[in-house]
């Protein structure tokens, strides 16, 4: 984990100090623990007349298709960064349905987890690359992803899916009547 030598939310020189069985760097000022470094990501399982949504990336690993996906930015949860993302790759609007896959990969540098949404669109939609993120944006039969440079993650992901098309992890109904956090974005089997 790489060292912190200012806090983040005051600017104060940190220090280290022994916290749950490690040495971390802490802030003498407001008291803020440097636990970890993380990043979150989603992406979009769009499945229409059988044929998934890819994108060929215009960005490291250019070439390479996968499902559209992106980092989720400090003032949104999962599933408005997965819809925003999808809109910036591919031009269409879509809709969550719930979660079908989740991976982490602990990293030194970062502690790194993937979201995988799906997502529903309309039939007519025709996706459109925006020629930064995405060379380019279309339906692709599973049958030809071998004709393409498509990730190894993606296709473990279509595959798995496609094999008993599971019910995903649906936003949770129930929370809404707490009215406690009115910004977050609970995905429960209840
Ligand atoms: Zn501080």
């Amino acid at each position: 984990m790489m060292d912190v030598r200012y806090c983040p939310g005051c600017g104060t020189p940190t220090v280290k100090r022994e916290d749950g069985g490690r040495p971390r760097d802490t802030c003498p000022a407001c008291g803020w623990v440097h636990y970890s470094e993380m990043a979150i990501g989603v992406g979009a399982l769009i499945i229409r007349d059988e044929q998934v949504l890819l994108v060929e990336r215009s960005i490291p690993p250019v070439g390479r298709w996968t499902l559209p996906s992106g980092w989720i930015e400090q003032d949104e949860n999962l599933a408005m960064a997965v819809v925003r993302e999808v809109k910036e790759e591919t031009d269409l609007d879509c809709t969550p349905v719930g979660i079908v896959c989740i991976r982490n990969m602990p990293r030194p540098g970062r502690n790194e987890t993937y979201v995988c949404f799906l997502c529903e669109v309309s039939p007519e939609a025709q996706p459109r690359a925006d020629g930064v993120e995405s060379a380019q944006a279309r339906f692709v039969s599973p049958a030809d992803f071998n004709a393409l440079d498509v990730s190894v993650f993606t296709r473990f992901l279509v595959e798995e899916y496609l094999r008993d098309r599971p019910g995903p992890l649906p936003a949770s109904r129930s929370f809404n009547r707490f009215d406690l956090y009115p910004d977050a974005a609970i995905f429960a089997a209840f």
